[in-house]
């Protein structure tokens, strides 16, 4: 138990290898680890409160319109509570039926998109929510993009039943249309947008009839009914159900899930996050079809089993959450291996050791230690101010996995202290915030340690840094906007032939790469005309 004193891994009795690895292959297998992708105001937060509900994970669901007076516990930090949105990103963990399910959360808004991105490469599955009146927006495609790109397999939930909206077939034929993956709905709405009376399931051919209760705060009654009572109930809207699902069965509209795996096809689910309508039914579909944990890709190009030695790599750090807890959180995600409280694992980057005496799991508010963890798991550790978004821990050999893509960063600022006798906080906070991915950091000779340029791909990105400099570093800084809109990766050779052309300047950035800054599109052309076998490389950049 907790109480007990930490025993260092190294005196406890091993398990022996055989034993363990079953174990872990057994755990991986029950853990369904996925994000919500979704434009913001979808519902995500309302649909997390009402999965973690309906796993009785919480007691009642939060609701997120701040009208209601709670807030739900994924959105904490100041500036997310001043603002409404979600900056940072916490994972839920519940049990499902048999199965382990981790959620891992995502910011809403479209300046933390790096954060999104560097989620998703934790998670094996994404359900792509959506606001039936709204169809696929803007954020939703740019994060069906980065899915589509890593090979994550897609659910689709239409949420906002309840409300009138688009057509159903109409939002089958535009997922279609605009993302290429053939839907195949598992459940399909009895009654239009805005008389939300149930679904057909179409597997079954049921009738899984919704009732409304208080407000959506506690889980919905479901009465399932043979098509004959169906009938009697609902008349013309289930024989209209009816009619539209045989219409669907001919167009290849069946879940099939070898082409769900490989991306081709969507199951769909339609729902009522905030009634909490058919979210029953996406916790089953979860367990049901979405991947389990599977072997990683290392930058040796070869794959680590899940049963293989612990190894994890760190998706997304936290500082100064909250005033409670001053601490460094890297959160990292399971990808062999068992973890257990108190192992020393090796950090693939350095070399060197780290203590994982303090584990937790981190959902909003909330911490629970951790002692034991599988693949697939989220764990915060505590006190990570040595490690840096995109490090690989392991333990016995060592193993690397491949980077995390950085992204094309588009708004430029340089960054000094207001105060200059805080050199030292400055610099502090600077390091941090490169290392936790809040921004990065670029330098050169000619700017100096004393006024780095921040490079962020959303400007909101930019207060963040400015809020924690002054909050949490204690360096209140100020920011000037330069003026470039591009960087292009180049190397060490040509850095003083572009520093030489006008309006472009050469920046190195923390992982050693040098970045060229332009002011726009025409500038790279016309360099590239006048720099002959120039290199100048774009990052990965999607949407
Ligand atoms: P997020 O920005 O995607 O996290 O969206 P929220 O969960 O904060 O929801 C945005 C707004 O939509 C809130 O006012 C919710 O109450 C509302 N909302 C969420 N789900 C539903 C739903 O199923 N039906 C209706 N009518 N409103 C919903």
């Amino acid at each position: 138990s907790a109480d007990q004193p930490t025993t260092p891994s190294s005196t406890t009795t091993p398990a022996s290898p055989a034993k363990e690895q079953a174990t872990v292959l057994a755990e991986a297998s029950r853990r369904r680890s996925f994000a919500v992708i979704s434009h913001p105001d979808a519902g995500k937060s309302t649909l997390t409160e009402a999965l973690a509900l309906h796993a009785n994970a919480i007691r009642e669901a939060g609701r997120a319109d701040g009208k209601a007076g709670r807030r739900t516990v994924s959105d904490w930090m100041d500036m997310e509570q001043d603002r409404g949105i979600s900056i940072t990103s916490a994972a839920l963990q519940f049990t499902y039926r048999d199965a382990m399910i981790n959620l891992v959360d995502t910011p809403g808004h479209a300046d933390f998109s790096e954060d999104t991105y560097r989620v998703l490469s934790a998670v094996d599955a994404a359900v792509m929510l959506v606001d039936a009146a709204k169809g696929l927006e803007v954020q939703t495609m740019k994060l069906f993009a980065v899915c589509k790109h890593r090979g994550i397999p897609l659910i689709t939930v239409i949420n906002k039943w309840d409300r009138p909206g688009k057509d159903a077939l109409e939002l089958m034929d535009e997922i279609q249309e605009r993302t290429g993956l053939v839907p195949t709905p598992l459940t399909w709405p009895v009654g239009v947008g805005g008389d939300f009376r149930g679904v057909l399931d179409r597997r079954t051919g049921q009738y899984v009839h919704y009732t409304r209760t208080a407000g959506g705060t506690t889980i919905a009654p479901e009465e399932v009914m043979d098509p004959d009572a169906a009938v009697a109930r609902e008349g013309d809207a289930w024989t209209t159900a009816v009619e539209e699902a045989e219409l669907l069965a001919d167009s290849n509209g069946d879940h099939d899930q070898e082409t769900f795996l490989a991306g081709q096809t969507t199951p769909v689910l339609f729902g009522s996050a905030v009634q909490n309508f058919g979210v029953h039914a996406l916790l089953d579909v979860l367990v049901d079809v979405a991947p389990s944990p599977s072997p990683r890709v290392t930058v040796t190009e070869d794959t680590r089993p899940v049963e293989a030695p612990f190894s994890a790599f760190v998706f997304k750090m936290q500082a100064g959450m909250d005033t409670a807890h001053r601490d460094r959180l890297a959160f990292a995600r399971i990808c062999s291996g068992v973890f257990e409280r108190g192992m020393v694992v090796s950090s693939a980057r350095t070399g060197k050791p780290f203590a994982t005496k303090y584990a937790q799991q981190v959902f909003g508010r909330e911490r629970t230690i951790v002692d034991t963890a599988y693949p697939g798991d989220v764990v915060g550790l505590v006190n990570a101010a040595g490690l840096r978004v995109g490090d690989t821990l392991y333990l016995d050999k060592k193993v690397e996995f491949p980077p995390l893509p950085t992204f094309a960063p588009e708004h430029f600022a340089v960054m000094r202290a207001k105060d200059v006798s805080r050199y030292k906080q400055f610099q502090r906070g600077v390091m941090q915030l490169g290392a936790e991915g809040v921004v990065q950091v670029l330098r050169s000779d000619l700017r100096g340690d004393q006024a780095p340029v921040l490079a962020v791909v959303g400007p909101m990105q930019f207060e963040v840094a400015e809020h924690r400099m002054a909050t949490e570093f204690n360096a209140p800084v100020s920011l000037d906007r330069l003026g470039y809109s591009m960087a292009l990766r180049t190397t060490k050779d040509w850095v003083a032939q572009l520093n030489e052309q006008p309006g472009v300047e050469v920046l190195q950035r923390e992982d050693g790469e040098y970045l060229a800054l332009f002011p726009d599109r025409w500038r790279v052309t016309s360099v590239r005309n006048r720099l002959e076998g120039v290199v100048l490389l774009e990052d990965e950049i999607f949407g």
